[in-house]
């Protein structure tokens, strides 16, 4: 047991690991598929009872759900529904507002989803013109302007994520972006982080320095690893000395990482602010620079993310269970040690009771990010969990 707090449950696993034989057992998988499914036609019906879709971002809007079918169709083969591929069609035609560029709250969403969804359900010719569309987004993305983030959520590393998922994904290389055009997108993240300090990157949202990976240097530094192949001479030093930084300088003395720099509050275990997003960048590190000292800190995160992760504020992915378990899931997945198997999937568990427990409901209680579809994407992934195809969080993990 752990202590409860105003933030999370206490933990009544905690120290009795070894009590979860039934959790790594092939049944418990047909429990998460049986959770699932009861889960998605909760989800059908919300769906439809919604009466707009004016909110069309994968975070909370209606193509982080469409993002959920397409996810769903490659691991299980679930049809798409038809609704929904019109749906995203509309969106890509006439509903986007050229204002935001990153992949989780911008156009680059859309756009890249429809560029990636079968030629059955989306034409050659839409995607040609939704790739154009994507790359016309580089005049908002690549001007020298103090005032755009560089973030995951609405800046520019939001964007460089929707053209490394974009290059994994399209299906013919006349539906990809070019190299030099990835490298520009990486220089201008570079560039907008050099002047303030020497030896490290510098980067802030609404003037304050995030470390966590949604607005912070967590998750700027993970997709910046994730875009190795297109580094130019002098990036990896930076990138490895600001990662070097963030790891001495700004965790707590639980092993937590802060919310932003100065902060004395350690309170907030999500993957948005905290250990949880941390620990998939701390791993990326220690495929990338082949240090075992990135894992032991990934392990740190692990533990403070197992004992006070049961979170008050819900089961969703942003900042609830769910997004815990893919840390602890992400552990697994690195080191095959089962603990770690044990406890992400004793999280799964918990989400299994979705709207139980939570103390507030979520504005979008069928989002991506906030609500049930990345709930039910997460039972799913772990429940066709496999080596080589390991769950990976919703639109961040690659
Ligand atoms: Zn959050």
């Amino acid at each position: 047991m752990t202590q409860e707090t105003d933030r999370n449950y206490s933990n009544p696993w905690y120290g009795k690991e070894g009590e979860l034989d039934r959790l790594v057992k092939p049944e418990f998988r047909k429990e998460m598929k049986g959770a699932a499914n009861g889960l998605l036609q909760k989800l059908a019906k919300g769906v439809k009872s919604q009466n707009s879709d004016s909110d069309y971002s994968i975070y909370t809007g209606s193509v982080g759900i469409y993002y959920m079918y397409w996810y769903l169709n490659k691991k299980t083969n679930r049809p798409i529904p038809q609704d929904r591929v019109q749906m995203l069609l509309a969106t890509c035609k006439g509903s986007l507002r050229g204002k935001r560029f990153s992949f989780v709250c911008g156009d680059a969403g859309p756009l890249v989803m429809a560029i990636v969804t079968d030629s059955s359900l989306v034409d050659k010719k839409i995607k040609t013109i939704c790739l154009k569309k994507l790359i016309d987004l580089k005049k908002l993305v690549l001007v020298r302007d103090p005032e755009i983030p560089n973030e995951v959520m609405y800046g520019r590393v939001g964007y460089l994520w929707s053209l490394l998922f974009l290059n994994s994904y399209a299906e013919s290389d006349d539906l990809k972006v070019e190299s030099t055009f990835i490298s520009q997108v990486i220089a201008s993240i570079i560039d907008s982080g050099l002047g303030r300090h020497k030896d490290r990157l510098y980067y802030e949202w609404h003037e304050k320095e995030y470390i966590g990976a949604a607005h912070g240097y967590i998750g700027i530094l993970y997709v910046l690893l994730k875009a190795k192949a297109y580094w130019a001479p002098g990036q990896e030093a930076l990138i490895r000395r600001t990662l070097e930084w963030l790891i001495s300088k700004q965790r707590f003395p639980s092993g937590n990482f802060k919310s932003s720099v100065g902060s004395m509050d350690d309170r907030l275990i999500h993957w948005c602010h905290g250990s949880p997003g941390a620990i998939l960048l701390l791993l990326e590190a220690a495929t990338v620079f082949g240090s075992q000292e990135f894992v032991n800190v990934a392990l740190e995160c692990g533990e403070v993310t197992w004992a006070r992760g049961l979170l008050k504020k819900g089961y969703g992915i942003c900042h609830g269970v769910s997004g815990n378990a893919y840390g602890l899931m992400a552990l697994y997945a690195h080191t095959q040690d089962e603990l770690w198997l044990r406890r992400s999937n004793s999280f799964a568990e918990y989400c299994f009771h979705y709207g139980t427990k939570n103390v507030h409901e979520p504005d979008r209680p069928m989002s991506l990010f906030e609500g049930l579809a990345g709930v039910i994407y997460m039972l799913i992934d772990f429940a066709e969990a496999q080596p080589g195809a390991w769950p990976k969080f919703p639109a961040f993990h690659l």
